[in-house]
């Protein structure tokens, strides 16, 4: 499990977050998945083996999940996720057949006898059906590779990967002794899943079956298979294994493609430090949607050309130098995988550092200028329509804001910080500090606020528990050559420093939401209203001139 004590301080804000109004209503089945209730909390995941034979035929999966844990607390009931549509075949522990409930997809499994606090059990969960395509990338699909093989692949982030196997479904708690995964195929095919290849094993009937080991923790969204006529090669970073699945009649464009891993690893390695899946390896592996950041199994369909879908994704020419999929997804191993958020209502923590990182990965392989161009071209993006952080325990995405506003957000913060050697500093010992564990928005603000020494919790709640950007007002007084400048913000508390003056003759002031005055050392040509500005390349945030 990846899971942290929450404070006192911390269930209060959930208190607080709860009476924002939610995104998109919540359905029954998100009120029962949102929550990490009485029967989740009451046990700490430790292990799962999942072992599925899938038919490309029938278009069906059968198999168990074996899933281990220790009860925190004495009780009789845990709650498992798997969805309504498939069958549940059995679920025993050791040779007594349990009990469940079916309330959507939420299964209650009942024991016969409380469960022990402390003690370690292992229950078989057996199941089977034909999972249906749902959501942005099908979930689980039954396709065909384009030469007629028999093309199949798991992609769940959203709806949640009970919608293909039986799991704890949440981001909270994960597996700390990591996965065991056996997907049994047709002889002619190739899985590929997260961690490490171990063997394959030539079941006889006509199937052969491939296991992986997975040495980490693991979100269970992140859990893939890949079934396909794969042709597969690999490479090498310092001692990292590098291993490549991809069509046979797109091995020579993935050869070529797919060597971005190397850059990829070096700039992100540079900032943050090793890989953080070694043992497992890292993978790439051709899927027909755009791409997910599967653990250790990086999934790729970005037709082997550089931007996003063959468009410039940030619009002033710097996405088409790199390929938008292999760096972004891949980004995610630190942000999402090694540090997940625990609720999905802080998952900006994946999508904003990951964007984030996306400038990072500009700045060490094109210069700072360039990273400050590409960010600035996340900024059309922005809505500012809600809140990067909806209410909590309901299961919902955020808005798209958590990307781009969430990047720009951290550019920011480095801005304010004002020191580039502490700001690397600080993020690379933030990731050091947090990474295998599942984490909230309130870790992250409180070891900024003690590593940096001071409290930058407003600011933190102004870009990620408000809709709209903090404006700099500026009331201009040409006979005493002042400013009056002043935030205007959500946050009463806000107080930012930001750069003030003419490009190339920026001052630093520190304005709060209270107004106060400056006197420039610009010469009166240059204190004009229309020429004086703030530094909003480095700072977002709106900007109000009068
Ligand atoms: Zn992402």
């Amino acid at each position: 499990m990846k899971l942290k004590a929450m404070s006192l301080l911390l269930l209060a804000a959930v208190v607080l977050q709860a009476q924002q109004p939610p995104l998109q209503t919540p359905s029954h089945d998100d009120t029962l998945r949102g929550p990490y209730g009485p029967f989740r909390a009451n046990n700490d995941l430790l292990y799962y083996h999942l072992d599925i034979r899938v038919d490309p035929v029938q278009k069906t999966i059968r198999g168990h999940n074996l899933i281990r844990f220790r009860m925190l607390q004495q009780g009789s009931r845990i709650q498992l996720e798997l969805i309504p549509t498939l069958a549940i075949d059995g679920i025993t522990l050791g040779h007594t057949p349990l009990k469940y409930t079916r309330d959507s997809g939420t299964v209650y499994v009942d024991f016969p006898q409380p469960l022990h606090a402390g003690r370690t059990y292992t229950i078989d969960f057996r199941y089977s059906g034909s999972p249906q395509e749902t959501g942005r990338f099908g979930c689980f699909t039954f396709k065909q590779d384009p030469s007629g093989h028999p093309w199949i692949n798991t992609a769940c982030e959203e709806t949640g990967a009970s919608v293909w196997w039986p799991n704890k479904d949440q981001w909270r708690d994960e597996p700390q002794e990591g996965m065991d995964i056996s997907v049994a195929v047709p002889n002619a095919l190739t899985d590929v899943s997260n961690g490490r290849f171990v063997r394959k094993v030539d079941l006889h009937d006509g199937y052969t079956r491939w296991d992986y080991r997975v040495h980490y923790p693991i979100n269970n969204y992140d859990v893939s298979l890949n079934i396909g006529n794969y042709a597969h090669f690999s490479g090498k970073h310092k001692d990292l294994t590098l291993d490549f699945y991809a069509l046979p009649e797109d091995l020579d464009k993935a050869k070529k493609q797919f060597a971005q891993a190397n850059g990829m690893l070096d700039a992100y390695e540079h900032y943050f430090g090793e890989y953080p899946f070694k043992k497992d390896g890292y993978k790439l592996i051709q899927v027909p949607y755009s791409g997910m950041e599967h653990q250790s199994a990086v999934t790729y369909g970005n037709h082997f050309a550089n931007g996003y879908l063959e468009r410039d994704w940030t619009g002033v020419g710097i996405s088409t130098r790199f390929d938008f999929i292999i760096i972004h997804e891949s980004g995610h191993e630190w942000f999402g995988n090694a540090i997940t958020a625990a609720d999905r209502s802080d998952m900006w923590i994946h999508e904003g550092w990951t964007t984030y990182l996306e400038l990072l990965y500009v700045e060490y392989h094109y210069g700072h200028a360039d990273a400050i161009k590409y960010a600035n071209g996340l900024k059309p993006k922005v809505r500012n329509r809600a809140p990067i952080i909806p209410a909590r325990n309901l299961n919902i995405s955020p808005p798209q804001d958590m990307y781009f506003k969430g990047a720009l957000f951290l550019n920011t913060l480095r801005s304010v910080i004002d020191d580039d050697k502490k700001w690397f500093a600080l993020i690379h010992d933030f990731y050091q500090h947090f990474k295998y564990q599942t984490i909230m928005t309130e870790d992250v603000v409180a070891y900024f606020n003690q590593q940096i020494g001071q409290d930058l919790t407003p600011l933190f709640d102004e870009y990620l528990r408000h809709a709209t950007l903090p404006t700099l007002d500026l009331t201009f007084n040409p006979e005493q050559e002042t400013v009056t400048y002043k935030w205007v913000a959500d946050e009463a508390a806000f107080a930012m420093p930001i750069r003030v003056g003419t490009p190339g003759h920026w001052q630093l002031i520190h304005p709060t939401t209270q107004p106060q005055t400056l006197k420039t050392d610009l010469s009166p040509q240059t204190f004009n209203k229309d020429i004086f500005t703030a530094d909003t390349d480095n700072y977002f945030v709106n900007l109000d001139k009068h």
